[in-house]
């Protein structure tokens, strides 16, 4: 059988390669998002009970209405106003969404702008549709966004700009005058928007997060993509949502009705009755900021170059002053192996690979976690 790939340039991630370097060297990792702590032991009280009170079979193919109506009250009750029914999707964790939205409007030969650094599944998702990324990059230290650039970047095959904010791994946060810029390119262009919004809540020192949702502007263009993986430290559940204007829901249901048509019962219960309680995502910033402190001063004192720590559980450093010769996949693999602790180059988030001797750390981890691998960095400085 003569087989060709429709990716030959797609090989395993980042976060896969990095993590099982971790787990083969037995190195800290501190690579991959994910908290090695437990989540609210009432969340998982509650699936255990909906999967004791039955709720073990298909639920609606949009969500839940229960977990579908405690998302828009939660949206109501930070600013935007959002409809259960028309304007919510759960989805099999931001991820689903993402490539769901992303299918739902791109044809083939249509080209949708990307901000670099990027989170790495949106360009296959693109290009699994035929359709073209177009990148425009950022650079450290702030990765603020040139919306010249952007305006530059768009032609008349431009459907769609896909943004990050939060930004995973920048940790930049986007200004009201950035979504001004955004919504003033998109309408001037009858552009649609992803804005990917997986961190909003680890958002530090007092900023805000602004969502397109937030914005008149961009209300009735975008989709706004949401992760409970993030919010209440379940990654594993993949677990997240899409809201967006009725006409571009009713798009992304035709789509997510054949991708997964609908995602796990007894967790969108307990995810439901746990919504309730704004206590449980509102500590959320503050919680993260003291461990982004604690890391911080440890990498500091290791001899690392910070870079601003402004949302997400992340913190990028430059390495210039500990090895300079190295590159950052040489680097992190090196740091890896010798010193123990994982980490992810950040030339992996832009599709030229650029090299700025950035690597990212993740500080989603237990007090105990961090500070034994400050342990280990710290030979470092020695
Ligand atoms: N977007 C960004 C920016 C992320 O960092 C992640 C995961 N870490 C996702 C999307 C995917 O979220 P999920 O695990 O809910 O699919
Ligand atoms: N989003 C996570 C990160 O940035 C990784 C998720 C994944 O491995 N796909 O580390």
């Amino acid at each position: 059988m003569s087989f060709q790939s429709k990716f030959p340039d797609l090989g395993l991630t980042i976060f896969s390669r990095m993590s099982a370097l971790a787990a083969e060297t037995g190195a800290i990792n501190l690579s991959q998002g994910f908290p090695d702590f437990a989540c609210d032991a009432a969340l998982l009280d509650g699936v255990t009970a909906a999967l004791q009170a039955g709720h073990n079979q298909y639920a609606p193919m949009p969500g839940l209405p229960a977990l579908r109506q405690a998302i828009a009250a939660k949206f109501g009750s930070q600013g935007p106003r959002v409809d259960a029914d028309s304007e919510v999707t759960v989805t099999a964790g931001a991820t689903q969404a993402l490539y769901t939205a992303i299918a739902a409007v791109l044809r083939t030969g249509d080209e949708a702008i990307v901000l670099e650094p990027a989170y790495d599944s949106y360009a296959p998702a693109i290009v699994a549709q035929g359709a073209v990324p177009v990148r425009v990059s950022l650079a450290a230290p702030d990765f603020a966004v040139d919306w010249d650039q952007v305006a530059a970047a768009v032609t008349p095959r431009t459907r769609l700009i896909v943004v990050n904010n939060p930004n995973n791994p920048a940790t930049s946060v986007f200004s009201a005058a950035d979504l001004d810029a955004l919504a003033a390119i998109a309408e001037r262009h009858d552009l649609l928007v992803l804005s990917d919004e997986v961190y909003e809540h680890l958002v530090f020192d007092g900023r805000r997060h602004a969502s397109v949702l937030s914005h008149p502007g961009l209300r009735e263009r975008s989709f706004a993509v949401y992760s409970f993986g993030k919010t209440f430290h379940a990654t594993g559940w993949k677990i997240g949502y899409c809201v967006a204007a009725p006409r571009l829901t009713a798009e992304f249901r035709k789509l997510h009705q054949y991708l997964v048509f609908s995602v796990s019962t007894p967790m969108q219960h307990a995810l439901a009755a746990h919504l309730q309680e704004p206590a449980h995502w509102q500590g959320l910033a503050g919680f993260y900021q003291a461990k982004r402190d604690r890391l911080a001063a440890g990498l500091a004192a290791a001899g690392f170059r910070l870079q601003p720590s402004a949302s997400t559980y992340f913190q990028l450093v430059d390495y210039s002053a500990i090895r300079p010769d190295l590159g950052e996949r040489a680097f992190a693999e090196w740091l890896t192996r010798e010193h123990g602790v994982a980490s992810i180059p950040v030339s992996a988030f832009y599709a030229d690979g650029r090299d700025q001797h950035l690597v990212r750390f993740c500080f989603a981890k237990r007090e105990e976690t961090l500070d034994a691998a400050l342990g280990k960095l710290a030979a470092l400085a020695a």
